[in-house]
């Protein structure tokens, strides 16, 4: 199943349980509006590229529509209506005063030069400077794109409309970037998860830990977990995976990535099959990397008792089923990784106040609001009988169907 299908059916049962009418049902899940330009470049040796940018801004009804935008060659139209999709339900979790967007440009990040990524980065934001904005839609980074990304969408929408911090998150510091939002999807995994182990009597010192993806959210993950005691036994990125059944010293592996651009190669640990990472054997899976590699395929041979939801929809349907079927818990998406859009709602506010907060006011406020989020989560739960993923959605949908009803006073 897509990753739109799969969105759409966790949207639908979230909205049978709730009960809510069909016609209000189909407003939510139609997208506000989706835009797809031609973004065509000169490269560095004088030769032109073209390639497609899409922004898919999916609801409003809750405040400004919220996303981050990814450069991935996997990016289409309808992972990027899924991921849109997502960050309404994620932003309503979070009980943050947003709506939901994604964008992203199909692109290998990796094979353009920094100067071909300025160039494509300005060109996108020339053809959406228009319909985004500070009270409409404020992109973030996502996978492939980072603060750098985000200060040239902000000077290229400022030749526009003047300069203007608030219309991008996660930006770099010396442009109004909050502190402690490049650690803020990383650092809001492990609030999540602290907060699902403590909800079943256990703590992350002691819990054997894999994870699945090595870049910013992948490694705060595993820099925090290590700090408090959990063992990582495995850890897989693009150029390959490890793992020590004594924990991997995530120290030494952070500084090795740092100088090799890469897991490859670090000698801490036995090198493994980055396939056969998520049936290792742990107590705690966090998948942190793409969408969909939790499938049919893999669910039965699957070892861990926990799944941490650091990445967009990591698990299908099929293996939803399987999974809950062999008794495992899976913390959601769209709890388990707002963090990020979390710290992203404090950087807007601070930019819009014109007042700096420090990072541990933002470290606690994230704390606090990943704990009442995963309150409001468990009592969805109890109310209609369901696991954390419909809790999490039914709790989301049902926010923004009463900002909808209410706005638009349909009965
Ligand atoms: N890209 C991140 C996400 O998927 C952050 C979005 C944001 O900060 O707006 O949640």
């Amino acid at each position: 199943m897509n990753a739109l299908a799969a969105t759409n059916r966790n949207f639908r049962l979230a909205a049978r349980l709730l009960g809510l009418d069909s016609k209000l049902e189909k407003s939510l899940l139609i997208p506000f509006r989706e835009i797809k330009v031609e973004c065509t470049i000169p490269q560095d040796d004088g030769t032109l590229a073209t390639f497609v940018g899409f922004r898919v801004q999916h609801d409003n009804a809750r405040g400004p529509m919220k996303g981050g935008i990814r450069y991935h060659p996997e990016v289409e139209h309808d992972e990027v209506n899924a991921l849109a999709q997502l960050m309404t339900w994620k932003t309503a979790v979070a009980n943050i005063p947003y709506g939901g967007a994604k964008g992203g440009i199909g692109c290998d990040p990796g094979e353009l030069s920094t100067s071909e990524l300025e160039r494509l980065t300005r060109v996108f934001t020339q053809k959406i400077h228009d319909l985004i904005g500070i009270h409409t839609d404020v992109p973030a980074p996502d996978m492939g794109t980072g603060p750098q990304t985000m200060a040239w969408i902000l000077d290229e929408y400022s030749k526009f409309h003047g300069y203007s911090p608030a219309v991008v998150t996660g930006k770099p510091t010396d442009l109004g970037g909050s502190l402690g939002r490049d650690a803020a999807t990383g650092r809001g995994v492990v609030f999540a998860t602290e907060a699902l182990l403590n909800d079943h009597g256990k703590a992350i010192s002691g819990q054997k830990f894999v994870i699945q993806g090595f870049g910013n959210v992948g490694s705060w993950a595993a820099r925090l977990i290590h700090e408090k005691g959990g063992k990582i036994v495995a850890v897989s990125d693009v150029t390959g995976a490890i793992k020590n059944t004594n924990g991997i010293d995530i120290p030494s592996l952070l500084n090795h990535v740092k100088e090799n651009k890469g897991i490859n190669g670090f000698h801490g640990g036995d090198s493994l099959d980055p396939e056969l990472i998520l049936v290792e054997d742990c107590d705690i899976l966090i998948p942190a990397a793409l969408g969909g590699i939790i499938n049919r395929e893999n669910a039965n041979d699957i070892k861990a008792k926990f799944i941490i939801e650091a990445a967009n929809h990591p698990t299908d349907p099929a293996a939803d089923e399987i999974l809950s079927k062999k008794g495992v818990v899976i913390l959601p998406d769209i709890y388990a990784n707002s963090g990020g859009v979390t710290v992203s709602y404090f950087e807007w506010v601070q930019n819009i106040q014109g007042f700096l907060w420090d990072e541990k006011k933002v470290n606690n406020e994230l704390k606090t609001y990943m704990t009442n989020a995963f309150k409001d989560v468990k009592k969805m739960c109890q109310r209609y009988n369901c696991d954390l993923r419909m809790g999490a959605f039914t709790l989301g949908v049902n926010r923004v169907a009463r900002a909808t009803v209410t706005r638009a006073k349909i009965e």
